[in-house]
């Protein structure tokens, strides 16, 4: 609405200014106006009486005339006189003089008649013009600078009026200065981009034989991985500028903005060729068409088909790549994967413990770390952190380091770091009573089971130190990269988040069990769920029950469609109930026959808060056997 009135207003400046100079250019040209530049002129009544030089020079004669006042240096004059025929009354004629003649002024003397020249004073005659020129200028200047500051303003009328046209909403990099060498731990990617690279240094290697260099290069992996860096990688290795931009940033307000964009974006990358494109989040625009909740987006889909008509536009050896980017694949319509498009799909995941070790050496390359500080034992500690998280990590520590008065990043930082980063801030230990009792319990029957069940990850260690929303904490060392994960090694996990609730519940009483299981028990039964529903491993057979529900409200399906009948439903359920009953009674169980060393353990967790993993292992080996784990966690301390 503002910005209407604004337009609005804008259109109404120019016409109100055209109006007002023509009248002071009318102004100037009608003869009375002159009088405006007579500071003292002759009385413009209208009533009075007018007559020529002759009968003014004839009324001096015969001495009618009492008075005379000359006014603009002689060229006029007002004239008292009487009327013998009216009583001597007195008249103001006016006459017209053909000058200030000397002749004129004798003549008034001798016959004794009162005069008076007023002097004239006109204003310069410059100032007269620019008096009339003000206005009008300060008008025009005021324009412009209204003009210019709404251009510079975001949303601004200026903008209003030429929206099509892409205000930087892409940014280019001439040098991104990036390296394949800061990019770590996605080896793979890595090998397939360099060939993207060579496309664009050296394009007749191919060209020469005929091959068709391809346009488009998708890149597939979760947030923080190094897909960003990765193109802005190929970009500084080939030496070529970097255009990005966000898909997001396509789809605007405006219908057809984001064409308009596209089209932008596209000419700027010709003249600057050869160099890369860059698209962020793709998904935003490359959304399958026509679907989605509340009918398809026009304006994305007219974005997208404007991206599609640029690709096909381009020849495939004018020396631009585009690498898009997006961690949803399955949601991009079919018409970008094509062949001539973004044919080729590179994807980035999470690296593994190679991978962390290597971009955990790139981002140390700028930090102090102290001697014994091994980059191994990091890398082990933190599977599934993508680079982002390890970047992060590296920082989190260097700064808690500073905070220490510290010259150099040692283990207890990252340490502290990492736990910061999983679990969230460190809180204040509570005192000593029976809540911190009842936690210290619930965490040694966590850890319990943990080490117990031969097929559970060892413990790391067990805390007493709230992080978070947690009051205390049970560290496991999970295995890393467990692309596959066993029936056993489920039951284990089930078994061991139960092993909280089922401590309180064995040394408390059934009556005292806490609410502070709540986040267990939903884990438990998401796993318990899976495990009938996906994985088939339950009674009711390897039968795959459940739809991928993630994918509703994004793209294809506006539902998931279920395809279990209720009975089917019902035996789910049922499945279910039997695993976690089953599960929670073995749980119970181990808990019951190692009330001896719980108890022991729970004296020395709340005297120290914190217990290792090792530690733990020793004091519980005093009471009962441990069954070897395939992996033993190895300290890191
Ligand atoms: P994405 O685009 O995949 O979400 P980014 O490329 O933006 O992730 O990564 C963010 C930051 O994380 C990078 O600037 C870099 O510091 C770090 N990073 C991510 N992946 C890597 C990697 N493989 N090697 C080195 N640093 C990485
Ligand atoms: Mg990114
Ligand atoms: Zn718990």
């Amino acid at each position: 609405m503002n910005n209407r009135w604004r337009l609005i207003a804008l259109w109404l400046l120019p016409i109100g200014m055209v109006l007002l100079l023509s009248w002071q250019l009318l102004g100037s040209n009608n003869p009375n106006s002159i009088d405006s530049k007579v500071t003292t002129a002759a009385p413009r009544n209208t009533a009075i009486a007018r007559m020529s030089y002759g009968r003014f020079l004839d009324y001096v004669e015969s001495g009618r005339v009492t008075s005379v006042d000359i006014y603009e240096g002689g060229r006029n004059a007002v004239v008292e006189a009487v009327d013998p025929e009216l009583d001597n009354r007195v008249q103001r004629i006016r006459v017209d003089l053909p000058g200030l003649a000397p002749e004129l002024i004798n003549t008034l003397k001798e016959e004794g008649i009162s005069f008076d020249i007023h002097p004239v004073k006109t204003a310069p005659p410059g100032l007269g013009i620019i008096g009339n020129l003000l206005f009008p200028i300060i008008l025009i200047v005021g324009l412009i600078l209204l003009a210019r500051r709404s251009n510079s303003m975001p949303g601004g009328p200026g903008q209003a009026m030429q929206f099509g046209k892409t205000k930087a909403r892409f940014a280019m990099e001439a040098e991104t200065g990036v390296k394949f060498d800061d990019v770590a731990g996605v080896s793979e990617a890595k090998q397939d981009l360099e060939e993207v690279v060579t496309f664009l240094k050296q394009p007749e290697k191919f060209t020469s034989v005929g091959a068709q260099i391809p346009k488009g290069v998708l890149l597939v992996g979760p947030p923080g991985t190094g897909k960003t860096l990765l193109a802005k990688a190929i970009a500084g290795e080939a030496g070529v500028p970097f255009f990005s931009l966000a898909g997001s940033e396509f789809v605007e307000m405006f219908v057809g903005v984001g064409a308009s964009r596209v089209r932008d974006l596209f000419k700027k990358a010709k003249e600057n060729s050869p160099c890369l494109i860059f698209i962020d989040e793709i998904d935003a625009v490359g959304r399958q068409r026509g679907a989605g909740i509340g009918g398809g987006n026009d304006e994305r889909e007219q974005t997208l088909n404007q991206l599609l008509t640029e690709m096909d536009g381009f020849e495939g050896n004018s020396g631009i790549i585009i690498i898009a980017a997006t961690n949803r694949p399955d949601v991009l319509d079919s018409a970008l994967m094509r062949p001539g498009r973004f044919d080729r799909q590179v994807s980035v995941d999470t690296p593994d413990v190679k991978g962390r070790l290597s971009i955990l050496k790139v981002h140390s390359r700028n930090k102090k770390l102290s001697d014994n500080l091994s980059l191994e034992n990091i890398a082990r500690r933190t599977p599934g952190f993508t680079g982002a998280d390890l970047a992060n990590l590296l920082n989190e520590a260097a700064i808690l380091t500073a905070r220490r008065r510290k010259l150099a990043i040692t283990l207890s930082e990252i340490d502290d770091a990492v736990d910061r980063i999983i679990a969230g801030m460190e809180g204040q230990p509570l005192t000593d009573g029976r809540s911190k009792r009842l936690i210290a319990y619930h965490e040694v029957g966590h850890a319990l089971i943990g080490t117990l069940v031969k097929a559970h990850d060892p413990v790391q260690k067990v805390t007493l130190i709230p992080r978070g929303q947690a009051k205390g904490l049970t560290w496991f060392s999970p295995d890393d990269d467990q692309m596959l994960v066993s029936k056993a090694q489920l039951k284990a996990r089930i078994m061991g988040a139960l092993g909280g609730r089922a401590a309180e519940d064995v040394v408390f009483g059934h009556a005292e069990v806490t609410t502070g299981a709540g986040g267990d028990i939903q884990q438990v039964a998401s796993m318990a769920r899976q495990m009938v529903t996906r994985f088939g491993m339950s009674d009711l057979g390897p039968i795959s029950l459940e739809g991928d529900s993630q994918e509703v409200f994004l793209g294809r399906d506006l539902m998931t469609r279920s395809d279990v009948s209720d009975a089917i439903t019902k035996q789910i359920d049922e499945q279910v109930r039997t695993m976690v009953k089953f599960c929670y009674k073995e749980t119970v169980d181990i808990v019951k026959n190692n009330r001896d060393a719980m108890d022991k353990l729970v004296e020395v967790l709340i005297e120290k808060e914190t217990i290792d993993g090792n530690e733990f292992c020793s004091i519980l080996k005093e009471y009962t056997n441990i069954p070897e784990k395939a992996r033993s966690f190895e300290s890191i301390k």
